[in-house]
């Protein structure tokens, strides 16, 4: 068990985090409201009847929470609302930067409101607030989900490459990665890349490594999960010796079952064998975690010590798809708040 001051120092550390899901942060609470709002029936009515149907229980159920969100995620206020709750419960955790994923309704195949251009004028607005308010920074990946048509994700592709810039950063793959390979989409990744999209896919979480070789092929500069990479020495090797940044959420693979516990999860081999392994809450609500929480099971469940999980916070700034400016600014304010955390003075404070 981690001591009283363990625990403190995880949650004052400054973090930054490259990988969750803005539809997978819904408050349960907000969802009961927008749900009133919207007219859509859920098996709760109260706020603690939200949080218990929210809990993680199967995949099947998990499926359910998302697609039951989305009901209810449908003008650009909603999303606004959701942004700035996400950067209220960022800034309680020493949060000060994030990458947020967000999947918006196909236009090509309509089954909600939340059109791209609805769902981003909300998530600007949210951002723009969470910055006065809070001081967190945040920016935006457009994940279309994999089950989409070839044309639906190249749609993504050129609305992504035209709305650049202000938050919008990146475009990745989210949804089912069995029987849906990154290379299909290749026409979409070659487009967003070359309008100067950053791109990181989800690979290797329920498929192995060939998902992560696939999605290193597209163009893929980070990989979403990929922790099944470690199934094959080679791969892990090319990881490592490249720089390959991982965005692994130890939680988030128990839940679904990637691994059955965290003793047998690759979390420490992948660390231990070079490659950069960040850590990340994927869909924190619904998995009953927060990032604070994966730092102390980082610690608690794989033995990290206070300076190897500052090391690996800092890992999540480096990897950050940010201008090479702020990265480093950024950097510098971590590496002061650590120093002070540890009872340092930082350089050229002055300090006796
Ligand atoms: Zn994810």
């Amino acid at each position: 068990m981690l001591s009283q001051e363990d625990r403190s120092f995880i949650a004052r550390m400054p973090k930054a985090e490259l990988h969750v899901h803005l539809e997978g942060s819904v408050r349960p609470a907000t969802l009961l409201e927008l749900g009133k709002q919207h007219g859509v029936v859920y098996p709760f009515t109260d706020a603690a009847g939200a949080l218990e149907w929210f809990r993680f229980r199967d995949f099947p159920h998990f499926i359910d929470i998302y697609l039951g969100v989305m009901q209810s995620l449908l003008t650009s206020e909603d999303h606004e609302r959701v942004v700035y709750e996400i950067g209220e419960d960022a800034a309680r955790q020493n949060i000060r930067y994030m990458e947020i994923t967000f999947s918006p309704a196909s236009p090509l195949n309509p089954r909600s409101s939340a059109l791209p251009d609805v769902v981003l004028r909300g998530i600007r607005a949210g951002a723009r607030r969470v910055w006065q308010d809070f001081g967190v920074q945040m920016a935006f990946i457009l994940d279309p989900v994999r089950t989409r048509t070839e044309e639906e994700v190249y749609w993504f592709a050129r609305w992504c490459a035209d709305n650049l810039g202000d938050g919008l950063i990146g475009f990745g793959l989210g949804g089912t990665e069995v029987d849906n390979p990154p290379q299909r989409y290749q026409r979409a990744f070659d487009w967003v890349r070359a309008a100067g999209a950053r791109v990181s896919v989800h690979a290797g979480e329920t498929v192995g490594p060939e998902s992560v070789r696939a999605a290193l092929a597209v163009g893929s500069e980070r990989i979403g999960h990929g922790v099944r990479a470690v199934e094959d020495p080679e791969l892990v090797r090319e990881l490592a010796d490249r720089g390959v940044v991982l965005e692994v959420s130890p939680t988030s693979n128990i839940c679904l079952g990637v691994y059955p516990s965290y003793a047998e999860h690759p979390f420490r081999d992948l660390h231990e064998a070079g490659v950069t392994v960040t850590v990340n809450s994927d869909d924190p609500p619904m998995f009953n975690t927060t990032l604070t929480n994966e730092y102390v099971v980082l610690a608690e469940q794989f033995g990290f010590s206070r300076a190897e999980l500052c090391e690996i916070s800092l890992r999540a700034v480096d990897a950050a798809f940010l201008p090479d400016e702020q990265r480093r600014a950024l950097r510098a304010e971590f590496v002061a708040a650590f120093q002070q955390l540890n009872g340092v003075e930082p350089e050229g404070s002055g300090g006796a």
